[in-house]
C-alpha cells in the first residue's frame, strides 16, 4: 500500500466493513473522506532503530497524529530524521537530557522504542516530565517493574499505551467480534504459534541484561496477548516446558524455545510455541463449539490472512503502525476506548503470564494465575 490515497481508501473500507461498536472506532468511520482540522497528538520517538523507523513512516499517514520529536543516543540519526521529518533542533534529545521534555510545550508524547530492558526506567522519566507514553511490546521485563510504571503514570496523570497494534487490525477484530456476539459458541481450544530464526548472535535480543529473556519476551508474548483477546479470558493456571538445542547461541536465561499452555476459567484451553528457532512460524487456531478462525499470518506486518467457518476473512489490508496511531491519538486526546484495551494494566497482564512461564519452566510445575 503506497499511496496515502490507497491506505486510506483501503482503510475506510475495512473499518467500514467491521460492525464494530461505535463508540470503539468513533473518530475514524467518515473521517479520512473529509479534511481534519481537530486535534493533532504530537509525538516524539525514543529509539530510532529498526522499529522506530517503520512506526515514523507510517505515522505519515496519520491525520491525528504526528511525529515532531526525537530521542536517541545516535547523533547521526538525529540529523537524518531532522532533515527527513522536518524535526527542529528544540525537538531533539538524548537520553541523558530527554527530561528537559517537561520544559517544551510542542511535545505531547513519547513513544519508547527501545531494547526491552531500557523500558521501565524510560516510561518513569517520560511521565514524571508530564508526557503520555506509549511503549513498545513487551512493556518492560517482569510484573513488578510492569506495575511500577503503570503507579508512575498514574501518579504523574499521564496515560500509558503498549505498543499493541494487533489489537486494531481489522482481520483480528473481526474474528474478536464474532466472539464475542456468540457467533462461534463456547470456546474450547486456542493455538498460537509465534517464531522465527534469529540471526546476527551479538544482537541485544540475545543479550538477557537487554532483551530479558529470550524468544518469549519477543515474539512469544504474540502468542499470549493472542490467546487472551480470542478466547476472551484471563487464563488461570499455566504449564511450560523449554528446549535448548544451541546453549551456545541462546545462552543462561535467554530462551530458544518454549511451549507453553494456558488453562482458561471456561474450560478453554491454549497450546503455544515460542521461538527463536523455528521459521514460518505465525499462526493462530481457535476453535469453538459452533466454529473455528484460522489465521496465518497471524501477527506480522501483513496482510493478516485468515477465514472462518463463514469464510475468508477479506477486510483489506492497512498498515498497522497508521491504525495504531490513529487509534491511539484518539485514546490520549479523546479518552476514546477501543475493543481490546491497549493500557498498561493490558501489558501488566502479559507480564504476569511471562513471569508465570518462567516460573513454569523453572519449577516444572503448573503454576496458578490471578490476574
Ligand atoms: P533495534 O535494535 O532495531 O532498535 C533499538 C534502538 O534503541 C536502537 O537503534 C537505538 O536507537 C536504541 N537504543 C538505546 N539504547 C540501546 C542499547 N543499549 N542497545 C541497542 N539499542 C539501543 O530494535 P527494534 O526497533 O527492533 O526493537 C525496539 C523495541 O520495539 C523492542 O522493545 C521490541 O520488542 C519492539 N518491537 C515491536 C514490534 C511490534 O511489532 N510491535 C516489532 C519490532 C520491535 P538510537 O541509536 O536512536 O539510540
Amino acid at each position: 500500500m503506497d499511496s496515502r490515497r490507497d491506505f486510506l481508501q483501503t482503510l475506510s473500507a475495512s473499518i467500514l466493513a467491521l460492525s464494530i461498536p461505535q463508540h470503539s472506532f468513533a473518530s475514524i468511520e467518515g473521517f479520512y473522506s473529509q479534511p481534519y482540522d481537530g486535534p493533532v497528538l504530537r509525538v516524539a520517538i525514543m529509539g530510532l532503530g529498526s522499529y522506530g523507523t517503520r512506526v515514523a513512516e507510517a505515522m505519515q499517514d496519520c491525520k491525528m497524529a504526528k511525529l515532531v520529536g526525537l530521542i536517541s543516543g545516535t547523533p547521526s540519526k538525529i540529523k537524518n530524521w531532522q532533515s527527513k521529518y522536518n524535526i527542529p533542533e528544540k525537538n531533539c534529545y538524548n537520553y541523558e537530557n530527554f527530561d528537559l521534555i517537561k520544559d517544551n510545550p510542542d511535545i505531547d508524547a513519547v513513544y519508547v522504542i527501545t531494547p526491552n530492558s531500557l523500558h521501565h526506567d524510560q516510561v518513569i522519566r517520560v511521565a514524571k516530565a508530564g508526557k503520555h507514553v506509549i511503549c513498545e511490546k513487551p512493556m518492560a521485563l517482569n510484573a513488578k517493574e510492569g506495575q511500577e510504571m503503570i503507579d508512575a503514570c498514574r501518579k504523574a496523570n499521564v496515560k500509558l499505551l503498549v505498543g499493541y497494534r494487533m489489537h486494531f487490525e481489522p482481520k483480528t477484530l473481526e474474528v474478536i467480534r464474532m466472539r464475542k456476539e456468540g457467533e462461534l459458541g463456547k470456546i474450547m481450544f486456542f493455538q498460537g504459534l509465534c517464531g522465527f530464526k534469529i540471526g546476527d548472535p551479538t544482537q541485544w535480543r540475545l543479550n538477557k541484561q537487554l532483551a530479558g529473556g529470550g524468544s518469549l519476551m519477543d515474539i512469544g508474548i504474540y502468542a499470549i496477548n493472542g490467546a487472551r483477546y480470542l478466547v476472551g479470558e484471563e487464563p488461570v493456571w499455566v504449564t511450560a516446558q523449554e528446549t535448548k538445542t544451541n546453549p551456545e547461541k541462546f545462552k543462561e536465561g535467554v530462551d530458544e524455545s518454549i511451549q507453553f499452555q494456558l488453562g482458561f476459567p471456561g474450560g478453554a484451553v491454549a497450546s503455544c510455541l515460542s521461538s527463536y528457532n523455528i521459521s514460518n512460524l505465525d499462526r493462530f487456531f481457535l476453535t469453538a463449539e459452533k466454529g473455528f478462525a484460522e489465521m496465518q499470518p497471524s501477527t506480522g506486518y501483513g496482510p493478516i490472512k485468515g477465514r472462518t467457518n463463514k469464510g475468508e476473512l477479506n477486510h483489506p489490508h492497512a498498515t498497522h503502525q497508521t491504525v495504531q496511531m490513529e487509534k491511539m491519538a484518539g485514546i490520549i486526546l479523546n479518552g476514546d476506548t477501543s475493543l481490546v484495551p491497549v493500557d498498561g494494566e493490558e501489558g501488566l497482564k502479559d507480564l504476569k503470564i511471562i513471569d508465570a512461564i518462567y516460573l513454569a519452566v523453572k519449577t516444572g510445575k503448573k503454576v496458578p494465575l490471578k490476574l
